[in-house]
């Protein structure tokens, strides 16, 4: 897929958004399946809250243990001010759901065994506090693309899910998505041409350390349209989206310009974020 210039309404644009950290509090908590737990907050701070696109994420801060509220940092002129000097605890999330008339922002923690934000999620109940900050930016990715392609894990339905709500009716896409297991599957909202596909990780595979062999074969055996333009959207695990990049870039002819490839966590590691490039 060669990239074509002559399409200015297919350009990807980067927004900057004012840098401003805000206190929520939970509204409701509901787990969608036994992975994946949806916590709805709401907060006067919310007013002018912005999110310009399902890639976005935000800075989540944790109270720390034993505190009712967060330490939020202040919004300082070269970016965040950390209370004496102390950065808390943060981890990144996507803003699933933002209803400005309603006050209410969404997000959706994907479980797993240890960490701070996993830890906090599965005991969330209602009136707790949490703080966000950011999204600082936003890259839009146009929907008016012939065909998407959307892959990731579990950290990835959100932003997933998103994206399918707010493709127009009738788009081309397919998602290929590695859970757990089938009870992990979420039902999409789309009124997109939506071809899905659901993997599931192996024991085998988290125990022998190929965690992501599952979706990179699935990937693998997604068939890809030879005409139009299309966009690929990947997050997940950092080893797993290296390795899908590099198929789809390496392999299958995909424009560099066409992909968006991002690291949303990192076997054995804490609170990574990287956008894969060259
Ligand atoms: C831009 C961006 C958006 C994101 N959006 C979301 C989102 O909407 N929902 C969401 O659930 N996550 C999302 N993530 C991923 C989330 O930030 C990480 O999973 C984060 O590490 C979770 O923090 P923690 O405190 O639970 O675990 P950490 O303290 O960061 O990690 C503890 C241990 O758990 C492992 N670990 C971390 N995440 C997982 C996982 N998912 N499965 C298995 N092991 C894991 C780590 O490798 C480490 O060994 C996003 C990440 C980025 C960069």
């Amino acid at each position: 897929m060669q990239e074509q210039h002559h399409r200015p309404d297919l350009a990807v644009q980067r927004v900057r958004h004012p840098l401003k950290f805000r206190l929520l509090q939970v509204k409701q908590v509901r787990a969608l399946t036994p992975h994946l737990i949806r916590v709805t907050f709401t907060g006067d701070d919310l007013h002018d809250f912005v999110s310009a696109s399902f890639d976005d994420h935000m800075k989540v801060f944790f109270p720390e243990p034993g505190a009712d509220k967060p330490t939020l940092p202040q919004a300082g002129p070269d970016g965040p001010v950390f209370p004496e000097g102390k950065r808390p605890t943060a981890r990144d999330f996507t803003p699933r759901r933002f209803d400005r008339d309603a006050g209410e922002l969404d997000i959706e923690f994907a479980m797993h065994d240890a960490g701070p934000a996993a830890t906090w999620a599965a005991q969330a109940k209602v009136g707790q506090y949490l703080g966000i900050g950011g999204p600082r930016g936003s890259l839009v990715i146009p929907t008016g693309f012939d065909w998407h392609l959307l892959i990731g894990d579990d950290t990835a339905l959100p932003a997933i899910a998103r994206r399918l709500e707010e493709l127009p009716p009738g788009t081309r896409a397919a998602a290929v998505i590695e859970v757990a297991d089938p009870s992990a599957r979420i039902e999409f909202t789309t009124q997109a041409e939506l071809h899905l596909v659901w993997c599931y990780r192996s024991e085998i595979d988290t125990q022998g350390g190929t965690r992501g062999a599952a979706l990179l074969q699935a990937v693998r055996d997604t068939w890809l349209p030879e005409n139009g333009e299309g966009y690929v959207w990947a997050a997940g695990e950092a080893a797993t989206m290296r390795a899908v990049r590099q198929h789809l870039c390496g392999e299958r002819g995909v424009h560099k310009t066409r992909i968006r490839a991002a690291s949303y966590w990192k076997q054995g590691a804490v609170a990574v974020h990287e956008t894969l490039d060259d």
